[in-house]
């Protein structure tokens, strides 16, 4: 009897819902080593690698795969990390239906391998690396500690190089700490991702706000080169009237008080504003964390406006499914059009109906607003969860570099800016996209730089 199972995927367990509400913990709990070998060895091993080829930072999925169901996940993890700097925090919030599970044989029929949930599994027990020597290939400043400036470095010093990364927060690891919650990102699962490539030798220094304590010329003088991964922190407002009340909030800020200054916990120097009737506008996985927040932080109902519909919904499907087993409820095509305030402070929210149209040039039907479907929705607090552009700091106290008009650095594929030797990835290049697509980008952005430094030496 063939011993793969080519059926359904083995479920993760994950807390139930009513439990979790009131916490910060962890939801999913991740696969025990019985299911995970299992897990593995619904793998097919294509021969032309599929789900590898979907993968933005080449982790050699088959590979790893057929390790895991052979029970040997030491060498699992060596395999994975020839790619990916930080698999614990890839395999938890990758949008992998999109990418690699998304290119799997097994989903064209059935349930693709789950191939997020055994990264994370494989990342979870490794043993950490040895320290290791500073290479001596040649010196790079990175700017911003997110996943772009991390993958940069990872890959820099795995090439030889001293890489040094100047983060303006007193804490490395940019939205993966301050940004997604510690119920889908444990703090101490990307504290680990990151002592990990600390002991293989990159170096962080932290409260170091380039633009305003030293400059990228300045950076210039000391390093061989220097890579921008200064994220988009800049959030959007809609522009509608009411904006400026009281119990309006970007995510981001809503987030970061949250999540980095802990403002949940009791004796915290900076609470969060309680609300009970809490509405987040926004589609995105942005928007479920701050939904899913303020469930935690007691509102009586959190209500989520997106303007499309529900198949059209950006965020990972797991943590819309999460935030409805959570309470969280959703009003699909509905606009804000003004929020209502009494003496400053946010009464409620207008709202208009919309249909779809025709296609735009994404392919996404175009929300068109619905003659006379006007409404109100009572509210104490708004959570605006439109997107992010990138700071300007950078870009004003560097003479030279390009940006599109909305802000975003111009870079080539391989991070090459109008500066020599100043490359850039992520979201200061993109406008604000995923985890992978930052990591993927920093990797590139570390290759060009061995090759161009290499070629001048
Ligand atoms: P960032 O992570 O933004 O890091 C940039 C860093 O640069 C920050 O630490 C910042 O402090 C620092 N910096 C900025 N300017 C300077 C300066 N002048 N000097 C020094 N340092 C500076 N993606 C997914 O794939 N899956 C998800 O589930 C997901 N959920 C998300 C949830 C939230 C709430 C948010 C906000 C984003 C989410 N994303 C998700 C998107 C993802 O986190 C980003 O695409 C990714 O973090 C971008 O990485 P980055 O390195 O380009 O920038
Ligand atoms: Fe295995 Fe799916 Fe990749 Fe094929 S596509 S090798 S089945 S993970």
């Amino acid at each position: 009897m063939s011993e793969r199972n080519t059926g359904g995927r083995n479920p993760m367990p994950v807390r139930d819902p009513i439990s979790r509400r009131s916490d910060f913990e962890e939801v999913a709990l991740g696969y025990d080593e019985e299911t995970a070998i299992a897990e593995a060895k619904r793998c097919l091993g294509c021969k032309n690698r599929p789900c590898a080829k979907g993968c933005p930072v080449g982790v050699p999925i088959p590979e790893f795969l057929a390790l895991v169901a052979e029970g040997k996940f030491g060498e699992a993890y060596e395999k994975i990390v020839s790619a990916s700097s930080l698999p614990a925090v890839s395999g938890r919030v990758c949008p992998q239906e999109t990418q690699c599970e998304g290119k799997c044989t097994l989903g064209i029929r059935g349930e693709a391998v789950a191939i997020g949930r055994l990264e994370r599994f494989v990342a979870d027990r490794a043993a950490r690396p040895k320290p290791k020597p500073v290479g001596k290939k040649g010196r790079v400043a990175i700017v911003g500690s997110g996943p772009a400036g991390l993958a940069c470095a990872g890959e820099l010093t795995a090439r030889g190089y001293e890489a040094v990364i100047f983060e303006a927060l007193h804490v490395a690891g940019g939205v993966l700490v301050y940004g997604i919650p510690n119920f889908r990102l444990p703090k101490e699962v990307v504290r680990r991702e990151i002592d990990a490539l600390t002991s293989r030798g990159v170096k962080i220094v932290t409260n170091a706000v380039v633009g305003q304590s030293m400059t990228v010329g300045e950076l210039l003088d000391k390093f061989d080169a220097v890579f921008l991964g200064t994220g988009a922190g800049l959030p959007r407002f809609m522009g509608i009237e009411g904006e400026n009340a009281s119990g309006v909030f970007s995510a981001n800020e809503y987030l970061t008080r949250t999540n980095l200054m802990r403002a949940y916990e009791k004796d915290s120097e900076t609470p969060v504003y309680r609300a009970e009737k809490v509405i987040v506008v926004g589609g995105g996985n942005v928007a479920m964390d701050a939904a899913r927040c303020a469930v935690r932080l007691g509102a009586a109902s959190v209500t989520v406006l997106y303007r499309r519909s529900e198949e059209e919904l950006p965020a990972r499907k797991e943590e819309v499914e999460h935030a409805k087993e959570e309470g969280v409820r959703f009003r699909f095509l509905t606009l804000p059009v003004r929020i209502l305030e009494e003496e400053g402070k946010v009464t409620g929210i207008r709202c208009v109906g919309m249909t779809l149209g025709e296609e735009d040039e994404s392919g996404r039907r175009r929300p068109v607003v619905k003659e006379g479907s006007e409404f109100t929705l009572p509210a104490d607090a708004v959570i605006m969860a439109l997107g992010t552009s990138p700071n300007p700091l950078v870009e004003r106290t560097t003479e030279g570099l390009e940006v599109k008009p909305r802000g975003e650095i111009v870079a080539d594929e391989w991070g090459r800016t109008s500066l020599p030797r100043v490359y850039a990835g992520g979201d200061a290049v993109t406008g604000s996209a995923t985890v992978i697509l930052a990591m993927g980008a920093g990797k590139r952005a570390a290759i060009a730089i061995d090759e161009d430094l290499s070629k001048e030496s």
